[in-house]
Parts: structure tokens; C-alpha cells; sequence
């Protein structure tokens, strides 16, 4: 089934024809969106004539698959009726879901060997969401606002709260944490302030290894906490830039587990949990599992 599939993301807004895990040529606009009536024309542009439906997957929160509440990345979809715009536009069915949701159940079909996981977007921020097969998405979660660090002290988190693991361990976080220890240390940042500390750590770093470490540990807390509460969870798929770049540098996935087992009841539980990173260009259009899975949430409620 074919599903014209549009995804809103922080990078921007792109479209692609989708048919179970096939994903078409990648579209993104030529000039800038700035309104729902542009976004609309450019959803529904050149659709081919076996579409059956048109899904969105964007950020936020969406209610009954069609009014987008808030969207943090596109504020001008803020209150819109996105998906009944769509079809009133074209005559198509249309669907809004949340991006983690879209993101979730795109991994269920890369994965499929996983009866029970985690599915957690570690990038700017943290998203995640537990998919166990057979039901789908087991509920709708905040895991990134969960606190790793009650010190009164602790990095104060974008929520309002202070210790989310977001703030210890997000990409956004770590930007500033970068700074701040370089500048106490007079040390010039140069280029992005996440990579250069990848490099940093590379090189052997004193504060970039203690960086890592404190990420590494509440990570491994947070980790444990989500374990705890679900003992039968085989493994924890890992989508976004900043796991991309953190779990492939020697040292962290055996620095996070290491804190996983100084905090779980049962040491040996840690190793049941295994981590997957999603493809990623070159192997895979960047975020394949949003655009699969936003055509197979379409699919299903097409087929109900
Ligand atoms: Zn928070």
C-alpha cells in the first residue's frame, strides 16, 4: 500500500512515497514553508495515483491524528487541523502522528526480531517509548524527564525541572557543558562542540573522558530504572545524532552497562539488554524508520 509519508523534523520538513519498508526518492521543499497552506501544496505535490492515504510525523503533541496541539519544531502549526486540511485539500485520507511514535514503530519493522524494546531517540534531547509486539506502543511516555541527579545543584532541564536525564545526558546539554568546561580551562572550541568532544575524548582528554563519564553513569542509572520495571526488555534501539557519534566511541556502551549493573538488584540482568543503533546514511535514508513507520501507523488504521 502506498502512503505519501511527510516528515517534520528539526532539521526541516521532507516527503517521500513509502510502500512497506520501500522508501522512494526523498523531496524536500525548494523554498522555505512558512504556512500551512504551503505545507499542504507541498504534501500532496505529484501524488502518485495508487496513494492511499497521506501521513505526517512530526513533534509534539497531536490529538485524534489530526490537530497538531504543539509543535516545538514548526510553531506556526500550532492549533492546526493538519490532516483534515489535507484531505478537505486533495480528497485523500490523512494522519498526523508523533514523530517518537512514527520513529517506534519504524524500528518494530527494521527489527522484527524483537518481541519486547525500547525504542529511545538520544539527539538534542532524549524520547523515548517502550514497543512490544503484538500491541504496539505500550503507552505514551516522558523517559527524558526522568531524574538521574537530585543534587539542588543539578542542570536545569528545558521541562522547568532540574536533573531530567535530557539535561545530563542531551546533546543540547552536553553543547553547554562543553563550553562551560573549555572556557574554565582556556581551551578554544573549535567547529561543533559535540564533536570536538569526540575528539577530545579520543585523544584521552581528562575533561572529556570525566564528561563522558558522567553521561555514561546516568545513563546506565536511567537505563536500570526502565529495567527494573521491565525485566522480560531484550534491548534498547538507539536512533539520533548524539548516540550515533557516542555509542560507536570506544569505551562509552561498556561505561554505560557497567553503571546499568552498579544499579540493578540482579547484576546478570544487564546483559539480556542489548543495544542496536538504527541504519543510518550511507546504508539508509536518514530517518528511514520515521517514514516506515509512519506509513505502517497510516497502514493500519486504513485496514481497521
Ligand atoms: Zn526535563
Amino acid at each position: 500500500m502506498s502512503i505519501r509519508v511527510i516528515e517534520i523534523g528539526g532539521k526541516g520538513v521532507r516527503r517521500a512515497d513509502v510502500e512497506g519498508k520501500k522508501i522512494d526518492i526523498v523531496v524536500v521543499p525548494q523554498n522555505q514553508l512558512y504556512c500551512l497552506e504551503r505545507l499542504v501544496e507541498f504534501a500532496t505535490q505529484n501524488l502518485p495515483i495508487e496513494t492511499k492515504a497521506v501521513a505526517f510525523s512530526s513533534a509534539g503533541v497531536i490529538e485524534a491524528y489530526d490537530l497538531i496541539v504543539n509543535s516545538p519544531n514548526v510553531h506556526w502549526l500550532d492549533g492546526e487541523r493538519l490532516a483534515s486540511t489535507v484531505t478537505k485539500y486533495c480528497g485523500q485520507p490523512a494522519f498526523v502522528f508523533n514523530d517518537m511514535e512514527t520513529a517506534v514503530t519504524g524500528m518494530a519493522e527494521l527489527f522484527p526480531e524483537l518481541s519486547f524494546f525500547l525504542g529511545a531517540t538520544w539527539s538534542s534531547g532524549i524520547g523515548e517509548r517502550l514497543y512490544r509486539k503484538g500491541f504496539g506502543i505500550v503507552s505514551a511516555s516522558e523517559g527524558g524527564h526522568t531524574m538521574v541527579d537530585f543534587s539542588p545543584y543539578a542542570r536545569l532541564c528545558g521541562c522547568g525541572m532540574r536533573g531530567c536525564i535530557e539535561a545530563v545526558a542531551g546533546g543540547l546539554s552536553t553543547i553547554q557543558r562543553v563550553v562551560m568546561e573549555t572556557q574554565t580551562l582556556g581551551i578554544v572550541v573549535s567547529g561543533n562542540p559535540c564533536s570536538f568532544l569526540d575528539r577530545a575524548y579520543q585523544s584521552g582528554d581528562k575533561w572529556a573522558r570525566e564528561v563522558y563519564g558522567g553521561i555514561a553513569v546516568a545513563m546506565g542509572v536511567h537505563l536500570a530504572t526502565i529495567l527494573q520495571f521491565n525485566l522480560d526488555l531484550q534491548a534498547v534501539v538507539w536512533k539520533g545524532t548524539f548516540a550515533q557519534h557516542a555509542l560507536r566511541l570506544p569505551g562509552i556502551e561498556q561505561a554505560i552497562r557497567a553503571s546499568m549493573r552498579n544499579h540493578l538488584m540482579n547484576h546478570s540482568w544487564e546483559a539480556k539488554l542489548t543495544f542496536r543503533l538504527v541504519p543510518e546514511p550511507p546504508e539508509a535514508i536518514e530517518d528511514a524508520e520515521s517514514f516506515i513507520g509512519a506509513a505502517t501507523l497510516a497502514t493500519n488504521l486504513l485496514n481497521l
